[in-house]
């Protein structure tokens, strides 16, 4: 009866999904919230027998309900990948700005913990490289992301103020772009992307010359950086993520060699505001947090391809999203 009890929003999502199992491998009682618009009950329902776990089907951005105490809220829900957030540009401004605030005034209420999931698009294209905390930014507000970027801003501003205002207890960690199983095969993002390729026997796109740079975090490694930074006392940004820097191109490269795909590279059209270049400064993280990633690339690969080798067919070869 005395467990802490913690809300983690975007529950059915790819990172909701793996908070949720460290939760309740930790000992807590978790309430899961979702409205499912990208997320999907598979992620989660080897949780729904647990007497430790509940789920609520609600969409964030309408007023938010928990009955009961509630010690922490993470705040996970928001459409994550480009071709999510161009698709439901709204929503995805609404689950940053009035979900952020409803989730705010119910951490207020129940006198919770909160910790927001931002992002490194809040650094947009940057002129600043690797990116510290520091850094403001380079952001175009009225471009396609902007739309994401911009509501991930406001969520840090808005959660600020309810820090610096209200006294909310607050964390905030900016995630770089991370990867593993649960990802959906169709949300676009170049793992998925180039890893469902592969196995339907089509070629690798490549957006623009491929020279483009991310860095990939493995999922196991962010869930315990922002395990951490709950529990830390720090209430200002933290970059989470793996500093290994990477060209698209030569990503593209390690799938084809990992998946044994006789399939080439072609090339298309870069999106507009694509950032060139990024890479986390973990500098903070590792002086505050004693965290630093533990698993690398060729290990990390390998487990999501086992994950995506084992969707059915119908699955692997659906174009919906
Ligand atoms: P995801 O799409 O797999 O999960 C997001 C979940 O939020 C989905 O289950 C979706 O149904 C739910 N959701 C969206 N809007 C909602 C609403 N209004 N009410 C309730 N639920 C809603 O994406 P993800 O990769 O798991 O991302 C989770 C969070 O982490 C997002 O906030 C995202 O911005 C952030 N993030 C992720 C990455 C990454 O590399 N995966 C990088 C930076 C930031
Ligand atoms: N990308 C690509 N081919 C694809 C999907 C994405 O070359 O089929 C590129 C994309 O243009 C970007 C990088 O891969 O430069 C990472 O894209 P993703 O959507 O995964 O994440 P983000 O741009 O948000 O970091």
């Amino acid at each position: 009866m005395d467990k802490k009890r913690v809300l983690i929003t975007g529950a059915a999502g790819f990172l909701g999904s793996h908070l949720c199992d460290r939760f309740m491998k930790e000992g807590f009682y978790v309430i899961g919230m979702d409205n499912l618009i990208t997320g999907n009950l598979k992620n989660i329902e080897h949780l729904f027998a647990d007497k430790n776990f509940e789920f609520h089907h609600h969409d964030v951005s309408n007023f938010v309900h928990v009955s009961g105490e509630l010690d922490y809220i993470l705040h996970f829900a928001s459409p994550a990948s480009p071709i999510d957030y161009l698709k439901i540009p709204i929503q995805t401004l609404k689950v940053g700005s009035l979900g952020t605030h409803n989730l705010l005034g119910l951490a207020k209420a129940k006198k919770a913990r909160m910790l927001i999931a931002s992002t490194s698009e809040v650094y947009g294209d940057p002129m600043v490289h690797p990116q510290t905390e520091s850094y403001y930014g380079n952001v175009n507000p009225i471009g396609p992301r902007g739309v994401y970027d911009e509501a991930k801003r406001f969520q840090e501003a808005m959660t600020m103020a309810y820090h610096t205002y209200h006294g909310v207890e607050t964390r905030i960690v900016r995630i770089f772009n991370t990867y593993g199983p649960r990802m959906r095969l169709n949300d676009g993002r170049v793992l998925p992307a180039f890893i469902g390729q592969a196995l339907r026997g089509e070629d690798l796109t490549v957006f623009g010359d491929g020279s483009q740079t991310r860095s990939f975090c493995y999922v196991d490694d962010l869930i315990d950086g922002i395990y951490r930074l709950l529990f830390s006392d720090y209430a200002y940004p933290v970059n989470i993520g793996n500093p290994d820097e990477i060209t698209i191109g030569e990503f593209a490269e390690e799938i084809i060699k990992l998946t044994g795909t006789d399939q080439k590279v072609i090339y298309e059209p870069l999106p507009k505001d694509d950032p060139m270049q990024r890479r986390p400064d973990i500098t903070k993280a590792q002086e505050i947090l004693g965290w630093e990633p533990k698993v690398n690339r060729a290990e990390g690969l390998k487990i999501t391809y086992d994950y995506f080798k084992t969707l059915t067919e119908e699955e692997l070869f659906t174009k919906e999203h």
